[in-house]
């Protein structure tokens, strides 16, 4: 029989270069494509206006093509797909209210809530305009309504971290899916995107497993099927933060040669990710990365 269609994909923010936490979510993404003999597409997330940074689209771009990551197809842009969004947000009706409350408003009451019952405050939202606005108040955001019980817990398998669970009535409540400012929230853009390009796989951070919860919850919504998931660990910096353009994260392109992306680029990526590799070129390293890719995750059950 015909191997299983296998359609990955990369989908950075465009907040800045490619950095080597970024590398390491690409890197991951692609060998888990080739190594299933998959297509490896590229999405650029940048539905977030605030936080878009010009040309670095075409930065990380112009990085994973000298770094050997070719993708299939035509790069997308999320800006360019909005009109999915707007018809998932149609589909969505029934589920969707207009919310007025401010983050303020939303810190304030669960603060109070926390003193009630001597836990610490979080940003679950307590429901405040699920029955209609509040007198006085303007909509600004939409939320989606979570199911209507105490407690509802979404699981699901991962391939690197095994069964994953969050009960999102109680962790999260009903999430944003366009903010306030207007903007798609990333939740609905990219469960709408990964449905409309048909990824069977997502291979992505580990920062974003308390997202998959609610992205299960869209994809049901919304009649879409589910993806596997695998994510990966993420790098640190050495105040045990996420390593991002905001914690100081270099940049490893800045017209650096192939040598010296091998060198402090791709080897170590791929260390981090557990391949121990060794090679004299940049077609050398994805030649043998692959095959140690799929040996990696074999051992790890998880192939
Ligand atoms: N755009 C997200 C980020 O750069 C990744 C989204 C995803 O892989 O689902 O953090």
């Amino acid at each position: 029989t015909a191997p299983a269609p296998y359609i990955g994909r990369f989908a950075p923010s465009p907040t800045g270069p490619l950095h080597l936490g970024s590398l390491v979510a690409a890197m991951a993404s692609y060998l888990d494509a080739k190594a299933h003999g998959g297509q490896w597409l590229v999405r650029i997330e940048d539905v977030d206006g605030d936080r878009n940074v010009a040309g670095a689209d075409r930065h990380i771009l112009a990085s994973l093509q000298r770094c050997g990551m070719q993708w299939d197809g035509d790069v997308t842009w999320q800006t360019q797909r909005t009109a999915l969004y707007d018809a998932a947000l149609a589909q969505l009706a029934h589920n969707v209210y207009p919310c007025g409350c401010s983050r303020r408003e939303i810190a304030d009451s669960q603060t109070r809530l926390a003193a009630q019952h001597g836990a610490n405050a979080s940003l679950v939202y307590p429901g405040t305009c699920r029955t209609g606005l509040a007198p006085g108040k303007v909509p600004r955001a939409l939320r989606v309504r979570m199911p209507d019980l105490p407690s509802h817990v979404v699981g699901f398998q991962d391939r690197w971290h095994g069964w994953v669970e969050q009960d999102i009535a109680r962790e999260v409540g009903d999430f944003v899916i366009r903010r306030a400012d207007g903007f798609w929230a990333y939740q609905l853009a990219v469960v709408v995107d990964d449905g409309a390009q048909g990824i069977t796989d997502i291979v992505r951070g580990a920062d974003l497993l308390d997202s998959t919860p609610r992205q299960l919850v869209l994809q049901d919504l919304l009649g879409l099927p589910h993806p596997r998931y695998l994510h990966v660990p993420v790098v640190l910096n050495d105040a045990g933060e996420k390593l991002s353009k905001q914690t100081g994260a270099a940049a490893f392109d800045n017209g650096a040669g192939p040598a010296d992306l091998l060198a402090h680029a791709l080897l170590p990526a791929a260390r981090f990710l557990g391949l121990h590799l060794a090679a004299p070129s940049i077609a050398a390293f994805w030649q043998a990365a692959v095959p140690a890719w799929q040996r990696l995750l074999r051992e790890r059950g998880a192939f």
